[in-house]
């Protein structure tokens, strides 16, 4: 994105809208992608260089923890970073200037990953895939817990996992 005119300008507001390319990434085990992503704010020229204040959206795929069927999820964030020719580099809200252009990809995407929940669910009560027979609760109903005699490697250790838990 072009900043020449808040660079040369200090002190001026400059509303912007902007899009944001966000490579697809693995977090927690768990593939996220982000698309839709769109920056909206103003840019203020700081003498040397311009400061970066948006809001930031985007959709977010990734899939649910229990059953692992695709979500998708709408995320916002703000964003409050500082573009400058020698960004401290102790500073994580600051990035490089580099000419008149900024990089809009790397604070959206530090932006969102502040937002990721801490694990996508379909639902709040989604039933998850059964222990034993591998099956989508929530699309098969399965007799696995009620049964219980079916000769199964895993139905044994579930009981001993079961017991260990109420000790
Ligand atoms: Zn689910
Ligand atoms: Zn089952």
């Amino acid at each position: 994105m072009d900043v020449s005119r808040a660079v040369r300008d200090p002190g001026q507001s400059y509303p912007f809208e902007a899009a944001a390319e966000i490579e697809p990434m693995i977090v927690l085990d768990d593939p996220v992608r982000f698309t839709n992503v769109r920056l909206k704010g103003h840019l203020v020229g700081t003498g040397g260089g311009v400061r970066l204040s948006a809001s930031v959206e985007a959709d977010v795929q990734s899939r649910c923890a229990l059953c692992l069927e695709p979500v998708e999820e709408h995320l916002a964030a703000e964003i409050d970073a500082l573009f400058a020719r020698e960004p401290d580099p102790d500073d994580p809200d600051q990035y490089r200037l580099e000419g008149y252009q900024i990089e809009t990809d790397d604070v959206a995407r530090e932006a969102l990953l502040l937002e990721l929940p801490m694990r996508f669910l379909c639902s709040a009560d989604c039933k998850g895939l059964c222990p034993v027979c591998g099956a989508n609760r929530n699309k098969v109903p399965c007799t696995c817990q009620e049964g219980g005699e079916r000769q199964n490697p895993f139905s044994a250790l579930s009981k001993l996992l079961t017991e260990d838990e109420e000790v």
